[in-house]
C-alpha cells in the first residue's frame, strides 16, 4: 500500500546516504538477460528452479534473480589499477525468484522483492579490511534503527556449488580469518553456504528472541573467474579481483515483515508513513487545521488532516493504532 511504499522509500533514502559516506557508487541495471549470462555466472546450472524464464524473438530471457551477473558485465566494461580498488557498485535493483507457492510467506518470502544489495570488487589484501567496513556499517544501521541483538553464522561450502576445493578452502579461511581479526564471535553452520562462495549471514534476533537472517557478505572466487574480470597490480600485470556479495538489510521486503513484527508497529518517527495527525475538535476550526497542514507539508512532514465527523476520543485512538 501507499503507507508500506513511503517506508520503503525512507529506508532506501537512508540507505543511499550511508552508501555515499562508505563509499558506495550506486548503478541501474536491466531487469532481463539472454539466459546466455547465467550459463557463465552459473545460476542457469545451480538455481534455474528458483528463475523465471520467457522467450523473445527465439532468444531465451531470464528476469535476474540477483544483480551479480550484471556487475560483474559492469565491472568489465573499462580497465581497472589497484588504485581503483575496493570499487564498490550498489543496487536496489528488482529481482525475481521463484518459490513454490507454499513457500512464500507475508513479506517475508516473496518472489518480488528488492535487496540493499552491493559488490565489492577487491584484492586478496583488502578483504579483512572490507568485511571489517561492512560489519562497521551494518553496527551503524542496526543501531539506527533499534536493533541490538544480533549473531554471526559463517555458512561453508554447500553440495551444489562452482569452483575447486582449493577456492573454497582460501574463501572460507579468509572470512575465518577475518572475524577472528575483529574478534567477533560466530557460530559455523556448515554445508549453508551461496553455491559460488561461503558466507557470513547476519541473524538478527528480534524483541521476542527469534532469529531472522537479514544481513550477509559473501566471499565468492568463482564468478570473478567465470568472467576472467582483471585488475593491473602494482606489478603492472594482470590479477583476479576478489568479488564480495553484500546485504545488511536484506530484501526489504523481508526486512519489512521481520520489523514490524520487532517493533509491533512502534516506528522510529523518521520512518512512520504519518508523522503527524491533525484532529479537529469541531468543523469551525478547519480553516485553521487546513492551514497547519500545509505549513507542515511544505517543511516535509508526513501529516494527515483527519476531518471526519466523529468523537474527538476515537479519533485519537484509531491515529495512535496507526
Ligand atoms: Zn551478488
Amino acid at each position: 500500500t501507499g503507507k508500506g511504499t513511503v517506508i520503503y522509500n525512507q529506508l532506501q533514502s537512508y540507505i543511499r546516504e550511508l552508501y555515499h559516506k562508505y563509499g558506495y557508487q550506486e548503478v541501474i541495471t536491466p531487469q532481463i538477460f539472454d539466459t546466455e549470462l547465467f550459463h557463465k555466472s552459473g545460476h542457469y546450472q545451480n538455481y534455474k528452479e528458483n528463475m523465471y524464464f520467457t522467450m523473445v524473438h527465439e532468444r531465451e530471457f531470464a528476469s535476474k534473480p540477483m544483480n551479480c551477473p550484471s556487475h560483474c558485465l559492469l565491472y568489465k566494461t573499462e580497465k581497472h589499477s589497484y588504485r581503483e580498488l575496493p570499487l564498490k557498485i550498489a543496487d536496489f535493483g528488482r529481482l525475481h525468484r521463484f518459490e513454490k507457492s507454499g513457500a512464500l510467506h507475508g513479506l517475508t518470502r516473496v518472489t518480488s522483492f528488492c535487496q540493499d544489495d552491493a559488490h565489492i570488487f577487491c584484492t586478496m589484501d583488502q578483504l579483512q579490511t572490507e568485511i571489517g567496513n561492512f560489519i562497521n556499517l551494518l553496527n551503524e544501521v542496526y543501531a539506527k534503527l533499534g536493533m541490538k541483538d544480533y549473531r554471526i553464522y559463517l555458512s561453508t561450502r554447500p553440495e551444489k556449488r562452482m569452483g575447486s576445493d582449493e577456492v573454497w578452502d582460501r574463501a572460507e579461511s579468509a572470512l575465518e580469518k577475518a572475524l577472528k581479526a575483529l574478534n567477533l564471535p560466530y557460530t559455523i553452520n556448515a554445508g549453508d553456504g551461496a553455491f559460488y562462495g561461503p558466507k557470513l549471514d547476519i541473524m538478527f534476533v528480534d524483541a521476542i528472541q527469534r532469529p531472522w537472517q537479514l544481513g550477509t557478505i559473501q566471499c565468492d572466487f568463482n564468478m570473478p573467474e567465470s568472467f576472467e574480470l582483471t585488475y593491473v597490480g602494482e606489478d603492472n600485470k594482470d590479477h583476479r579481483p576478489v568479488m564480495l556479495h553484500r546485504a545488511v538489510l536484506g530484501s526489504l521486503e523481508r526486512f519489512l515483515g521481520v520489523y514490524l513484527e520487532h517493533t509491533a508497529g512502534h516506528l522510529p518517527l523518521w520512518l512512520a508513513p504519518v508523522q503527524v495527525s491533525i484532529l479537529n475538535v469541531t468543523d469551525r476550526v478547519n480553516s485553521f487545521c487546513e492551514e497547519l497542514e500545509s505549513l507542515l507539508n511544505s517543511r516535509g512532514v508526513r501529516v494527515v488532516f483527519d476531518r471526519r465527523n466523529e468523537k474527538l476520543n476515537y479519533k485519537i485512538r484509531e491515529a495512535q493504532l496507526q
